[in-house]
């Protein structure tokens, strides 16, 4: 890349895709992050700005209330007027910055005022939502040309600039942009000039989005659809008989859980694969953190079963937590794997096993059911008398394990080797979410993202944002906990992973 004069300052005019935030490309997303400030538009989607770095300016220049709260040359003069200040700016643009963004012109504003400069390129809107609508561009059984045609410009004035007559004849697949107002006028034209009423039509709104809706007719109804519908901007408009395909290769706005919204509770470190599940199917996915997890308030109690590891025949883990915090704990006490010797271990479940090998360690004992009572279960056929087993587990974890082991005659130890708070405050985007009643399923994943919801919500509130919202819990333990708060559960796997979980929601929803 350029090298940035530091002086002058630095424009990055970048195209930030359609919608989906996993269309920037790659230089897009580093240039996000070397800004100084960034001038982000309506249609870039605000879940790039994660991209910038801590110190950068936001600001936002796009619509408020559907009107632009920046004049075109308002937004070139702050560009000029913030490189002039040195700094590297970054023009966040929605899908690529040349085509229909104006991009054009604040480039050469910079031009004119000296201002060195790199432009990005960005998945465009008419490229990205045909591609999530499921329709080629171009297509050889179809049509070997595609033209993108502002639909803005006022079909019906004296003098149009587009030319109609070659934009009907032939095969060639049409995109119009900004064209929703002008819909009925745009149709009325292609046919005057000759493209048959009969030609297939498609208006993609919010493309790529989770929101994303489509609209399919002919030029003879489209018009008459789309106002049936009160379809709205912003939406592109696909003319030609490509929309067909459609049909056959619609992939995106199919999937059972498309454009549903699904709240996922789990503490946020923990939450990313379980949201890829989810969105995997569709869901538009909103992080809702309930549970923070934070050492101990004291390691007395695991620093001595540390010390006295070689002593014990069982090893206990009931959670990833579990794991990544013994461990933790071990290593910056100067220790390893080794230290374990030849002491045995068991992992609730196949996650906790997962979780465990990372360290290099083979779990030597896996419940067949993935919860406290399944490892009790297992445990009793195995001789446990006299035996000492360490169990570092949560503050609040339930005791069965250390009752029931006790009862085979075990000697238990279980040490407190991390805490799960409350964190201070829900996500604002999420709660947002639940009092617009865009959520269609919560997802708790363990008892304590449950009472620390009801914590954080109180009870009132709690029960009134979750009325009509699916309620979907990991198993039993979670399900009764549930209950207790008086939230109906609608939702269980019968076993008790994130997969099984996933895999009953969609379920539920087809
Ligand atoms: N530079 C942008 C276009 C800006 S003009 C690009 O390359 O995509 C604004 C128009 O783009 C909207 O009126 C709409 O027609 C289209 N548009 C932008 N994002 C869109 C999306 N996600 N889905 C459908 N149309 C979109």
């Amino acid at each position: 890349m350029t090298e940035i004069s530091k002086k002058r300052g630095f424009v990055y005019l970048i195209g930030a895709g359609p919608g989906d935030p996993g269309l920037i490309t790659v230089k897009g997303r580093d240039c996000i992050g070397k800004a100084d400030v960034i001038l982000y538009d309506y249609l870039a989607n605000e879940h790039l700005l994660t991209y910038a770095a801590p110190h950068a300016e936001l600001i936002y220049a796009g619509k408020v209330g559907g009107v632009h709260n920046r004049e075109q040359w308002q937004i070139n003069e702050l560009l000029v007027e913030k490189a002039l200040e040195g700094k590297v700016v970054a023009r966040l643009k929605g899908g690529d910055p040349f085509v229909f963004g104006r991009g054009g012109e604040e480039c050469e504003t910079l031009v004119a005022s000296g201002i060195p400069f790199e432009i990005v390129p960005g998945v465009t809107a008419g490229i990205g939502a045909a591609a999530y609508a499921g329709i080629p561009l171009t297509h050889r059984d179809f049509t070997t040309s595609v033209a993108f045609v502002t639909g803005h410009e006022n079909p019906g004035k004296e003098a149009s600039d587009i030319d109609w007559e070659r934009l009907s004849l032939g095969s060639g697949t049409v995109v119009f942009y900004m064209g929703i107002k002008n819909l009925p006028l745009i149709a009325q034209n292609l046919m005057a000039h000759g493209r048959s009423a009969e030609t297939p039509v498609a208006l993609i709104r919010w493309g790529t989005r989770p929101e994303q809706e489509v609209l399919v007719g002919t030029l003879a109804d489209i018009a008459d659809k789309a106002r049936k519908a009160a379809f709205k901007a912003p939406a592109i408009t696909v003319v030609g008989n490509v929309v067909t395909l459609r049909d056959k290769l619609r992939w995106f706005d199919n999937r059972p859980l498309f454009g549903k919204g699904v709240l996922v509770t789990r503490a946020a470190d923990q939450a990313g694969e379980f949201s890829r599940l989810l969105a995997g199917y569709g869901a538009q996915v909103f992080e809702c953190p309930t549970i923070r997890i934070v050492p101990p308030e004291s390691f007395d109690g695991l620093d001595g079963a540390i010390a006295s590891l070689p002593s014990f025949a069982w090893l206990i883990f009931t959670s990833c937590n579990a794991v990544s915090s013994f461990f933790t704990r071990l290593h910056d006490r100067g220790l390893d794997s080794r230290a374990i010797g030849p002491c045995r271990i068991c992992a609730v479940g196949p996650k906790t096993a997962a979780a465990l090998s990372t360290y290099g360690i083979i779990a030597d004992l896996v419940p067949a059911d993935y919860k406290a009572e399944g490892v009790i279960e297992a445990f009793r056929s195995l001789d446990m008398n006299g035996k000492r087993v360490l169990f570092p587990k949560a503050d609040r974890a339930r005791d069965l394990i250390p009752t029931e082991l006790q009862k085979m005659g075990a000697e238990i130890e279980a040490p407190v080797a991390y805490r799960n708070v409350i964190p201070e405050a829900l996500p604002s985007e999420a709660l947002q979410a639940l009092e617009e009643r865009r959520i269609r399923c919560i997802t708790f994943t363990s008892s304590s993202t449950a009472q620390n919801l009801a914590a954080m919500l109180g009870e009132n509130r709690l029960l009134n944002l979750l009325e009509g919202v699916t309620i979907a819990s990991i198993g039993p333990i979670t399900s009764r906990t549930c209950r207790e708060l008086g939230l109906p559960v609608d939702i269980e796997p019968p076993a008790y992973t994130l997969e099984a979980l996933t895999g009953e929601i969609v379920r539920h929803f087809t």
